[in-house]
């Protein structure tokens, strides 16, 4: 008998015809004699349609507590209807908010943070051999008031839940077949990755592969839970995310892993280029400060020594398009303090990361990368490197083409294109 965590997401429980889906997939897991926990996100859309609501009643940032309490109903409601489709087919179970299930979180309305999982209620529900369903992406804080994990959270939930129960596999079920080399919609040759680290799952999600909560796979890393993440529409094998790369039973072991294992890409980048900074100690932080002090996180740095303008650099960062704008006033602001010349900006900036453990040992990545790049004519703007991961960015308007033709480069083709069955992936 194993401890299952299965998390089915919001499009696996979409309308009465997935949530039935989803039941019967319980209680068949269950009747085979596993102790099961589910976890599920609000049906479909309804999370973006609660937001749509409050937007409605009040188009200034909303008052965060409400807000938290608004789209917690969402869970609540996919919660209730999947012990009850349970219930019909005559197997015990019990729903729970995050409260209930003990997940503890701190105060920060919209992204908190989880301090303590204590699910006693989840685990009596077990021995008394019913089914365990909790809400996702949702908590309770020191001041008792309701939390949410931020989007997607559901994901961190699932894995915080299995870590606290000690689970043998925590499930992620979705509306594709597992992770794919590619974003499929992209490559219809993507195919899907049997199995990757937790570190290569980190930088994939990092690089904007929508795969799973960031949060989620660095909780599985620090609590060592094997993540298992496959479609709820079939059964076939998923891609099992692993900590190391151990030889398990459920793994067959006789290739050599692959040099990369996926690319990932982020289409909605923006760049800000700082010209004619003076070469000193400090502008760098000065500039990338103004940033902070906004609240804008950004991704990739590049400074150079300006070869037109003695005696200065040009710094050039990307971020979040959405952010571009602020950022750039922040920066412009700046601009007497810190003694500049002039700001670029550009809203229309692609990535392309490849990501593999194989990256570590083999010199020959970064040409071959670039080579089928320059073939396709794709001009390379910046590039960052990490252990095991390369990235460039690009115009957004060739990105998808640079996805394809690097995924044809280092051999990633699937013979049959993937199945997408018509969802987000989420
Ligand atoms: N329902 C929430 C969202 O849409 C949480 C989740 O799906 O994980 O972001
Ligand atoms: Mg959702």
């Amino acid at each position: 008998m194993s401890l299952l965590v299965q998390k089915f997401g919001g499009s696996s429980v979409a309308d009465v015809a997935a949530i039935t889906r989803v039941a019967r997939r319980v209680v068949d897991t269950h009747r085979a004699g596993h102790e099961v926990a589910v976890v599920v996100s609000a049906m479909g859309d309804t999370t973006d349609e609660l937001l749509d609501l409050a937007a409605a009643v009040n188009p200034g940032p909303p008052p965060e507590r409400e807000m938290d309490m608004l789209l917690t109903a969402g869970e609540r409601i996919s919660m209730a209807l999947l012990a009850m489709a349970i219930e019909h087919h005559g197997v015990r179970a019990r729903s729970f908010t995050g409260e209930q299930a003990g997940m503890r979180t701190d105060r920060s309305h919209g992204r908190a943070r989880l301090l303590d999982v204590t699910p006693d209620r989840v685990r009596r529900t077990l021995d008394e051999g019913a089914v365990a369903i909790v809400a996702g992406f949702q908590g309770v804080s020191e001041d008792e008031d309701v939390t949410t994990l931020g989007r997607g959270g559901s994901d961190t939930t699932a894995v915080a839940l299995a870590a606290a129960l000690h689970a043998d596999v925590c499930e992620i079920y979705t509306d594709v077949d597992g992770i794919f080399t590619a974003d499929p919609r992209i490559v219809p040759a993507a195919s899907r990755i049997t199995r990757l680290t937790v570190e290569e799952t980190l930088e994939m999600a990092a690089q904007g592969a929508k795969i799973l909560h960031l949060r989620a796979v660095e909780y599985a890393r620090r609590y060592d839970v094997p993540i298992h993440v496959r479609s709820s529409f079939s059964d076939a094998e998923g891609t099992w995310i692993l900590v190391g790369r151990p030889l398990t039973s459920h793994l067959e072991d006789d290739m050599e892993d692959p040099l990369i294992s996926g690319i990932a890409h982020e289409m909605s980048l923006g760049k800000i280029t700082v010209v004619g900074l003076p070469d000193i100690p400090g502008t760098a932080a000065a500039v990338i400060s103004a940033v902070g002090a906004v609240g804008v996180s950004i991704d990739m740095i590049v400074q150079n020594v300006s070869t037109s303008r003695e005696g200065t650099s040009d710094i050039s960062f990307t971020l979040p398009v959405e952010d571009g704008q602020r950022a750039v006033a922040a920066v412009q602001a700046m601009q007497h303090q810190i003694g500049f010349v002039d700001t670029h900006y550009s809203s229309q900036i692609g990535k392309l990361s490849l990501v593999g453990a194989g990256l570590r040992s083999n010199p020959t990545v970064a040409g071959r990368l670039f080579a089928a790049l320059a073939e396709a004519g794709v001009n390379i703007l910046m590039i960052s490197t990490s252990e095991i991961r390369i990235s460039v960015i690009t115009d957004q308007d060739r990105l998808a083409e640079a996805v394809r033709v690097v995924h044809t480069a280092f051999h990633l083709d699937a013979e049959t294109p993937a199945v997408v069955h018509g969802g987000t992936g989420r």
